[in-house]
């Protein structure tokens, strides 16, 4: 059942209806989050507690060869497992122990749950406490779910982040203050925020995830954060618990976003203003020219963002504002009503939001209103194709360096790129 309902905010985006939808749905589940969190953090390894098709999921998706050691595996729970004949945890037991001793190299070892573990009621949490008493001395043992039950595909990393948190070192009050960037970039975006930050003046920036995950952060009460992924909530939440404040931002993407991220940070730490259009103008105006080739091509095309990867609603804003799009519907799997308010209320008026999916309803709508771009999962975006509809793999928009100034051009390349093939292919 669908309903219109309003949005519950204070600045309220004037109050835009927004269409919750519970039906089926079309996305990747959280172990996806493996394929990119494992090339970021260089000690850790993912070891997924599943079946067959968990390990095919993320062995395709990460396209890696047998042979080459990848940091992350699956131990494969067979039927006498789910018929509960066989004792899950002394399987287990026995893999992680021949792991360690196989990989030493390993310094953190996240027991990464999926839907069959969950479903026969397996207890990760236990099992990393047990084998954490046994293995502690040479590795930290931690566990989070990347079920499809439920979820969606970035909220794996949501789940791994948020499991970092209660070992992060405590910072106490008289500490100096400290900014952490929460989210996994890749690295080349992680440098250019670091640099920003110095050249701001800011010091003591650390990020969430560090490439060694050895390397945790701080945390305590003059623990500041800037969010760079819209999509975590719950780590948001751990890190609040634990003292740390959130910097109220939009999200980096694009000049409007990107600047806006940045000042914020800058307010908060002191900086004087001045100081800070100095160092970012150049920056600002460089990515400006870059956005310009884009936006010949992009201004007045219609886009429809099907929920996907819960980055909808930050890109929607760059490509309406930035780029002259016309948002036909932003669809998002979860509007987290606080973390997007500043994004929400510089949304163009009226646009639709919808949140969740009832994937058989929004296709009605695509082809109904024929956008000229359909932000889709990679299931969809095939058929959509065959019926002359111009989509975008939502998935390549987690997996591309998109965050910050230099990437503002790049980031609208990704929206151009699909109209051009299209209008080649029409000649
Ligand atoms: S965790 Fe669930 S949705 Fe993901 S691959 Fe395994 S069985 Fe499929």
């Amino acid at each position: 059942m669908n309903a219109s309902l309003p949005l519950n905010t204070a600045s309220a985006v004037d109050c835009a209806p927004v269409l919750k939808e519970r039906g089926q749905r079309e996305v990747f589940c959280g172990l996806t989050g493996i394929i990119w969190l494992h090339r970021k953090m260089q000690d850790a390894f993912f070891l997924v507690v599943g079946s067959r098709t968990c390990a095919h999921l993320i062995q395709s998706a990460a396209g890696v060869m047998i042979f080459a050691e990848p940091r992350f595996a699956t131990a494969i729970m067979e039927e006498r497992d789910l018929a509960g004949l066989a004792d899950a945890n002394e399987e287990l037991d026995r893999i992680v122990d021949q792991l360690l001793e196989r990989r030493p190299e390993i310094k953190s070892l996240f027991l990464v749950g999926s839907c069959p573990s969950e479903v026969i009621k397996l207890d990760l949490s236990k099992a990393a406490q047990r084998l954490g008493a046994k293995h502690g001395r040479q590795v930290r043992i931690l566990n989070y779910s990347g079920s499809g039950i439920e979820t969606t595909f970035t909220e794996g990393e949501d789940a791994c982040l948020a499991s970092l948190v209660p070992v992060m070192p405590e910072l106490p009050a008289s500490a100096p203050p400290n900014l952490i960037i929460v989210g996994s970039l890749p690295d080349i975006v992680e440098d250019q925020f670091l640099r920003l930050f110095a050249e701001l003046g800011i010091e003591n920036v650390a990020s969430l995830p560090e490439r060694s995950v050895a390397d945790l952060p701080g945390v305590g009460p003059n623990t500041r954060f800037l969010l760079a992924q819209p999509f975590l909530g719950d780590t948001a939440q751990r890190l609040k618990e634990r003292g740390a404040q959130r910097l109220d931002a939009l999200f980096p993407f694009g000049v409007q976003g990107t600047t806006d991220w940045l000042k914020v940070a800058a307010t908060e730490f002191g900086i004087d203003l001045q100081h800070f259009e100095e160092i970012t103008l150049p920056y600002q105006l460089r990515a400006d020219r870059a956005i310009a080739h884009q936006r010949k091509r992009l201004e007045g095309k219609s886009i429809f963002f099907m929920p996907d990867s819960q980055l909808e609603v930050p890109l929607a804003r760059f490509l309406a504002n930035e780029l002259g799009m016309v948002l036909t519907e932003v669809g998002s799997p979860y509007l987290h009503r606080t973390h997007l308010a500043q994004e929400l209320a510089v949304l163009p008026a009226g646009v639709i939001l919808s949140e969740g999916q009832d994937v058989d309803r929004q296709l009605d709508r695509v082809r109904a209103t024929k956008p000229d771009l359909t932000v889709c999962g990679l299931g969809l975006a095939n058929p959509l194709e065959s019926e002359g509809l111009c989509t975008k793999w939502a998935i390549e928009l987690v997996f591309s360096p998109i965050h910050g100034f230099d990437q503002a051009g790049d980031l609208a390349e990704l929206f151009a790129r699909p109209l051009r093939r299209r209008d080649v292919l029409r000649v």
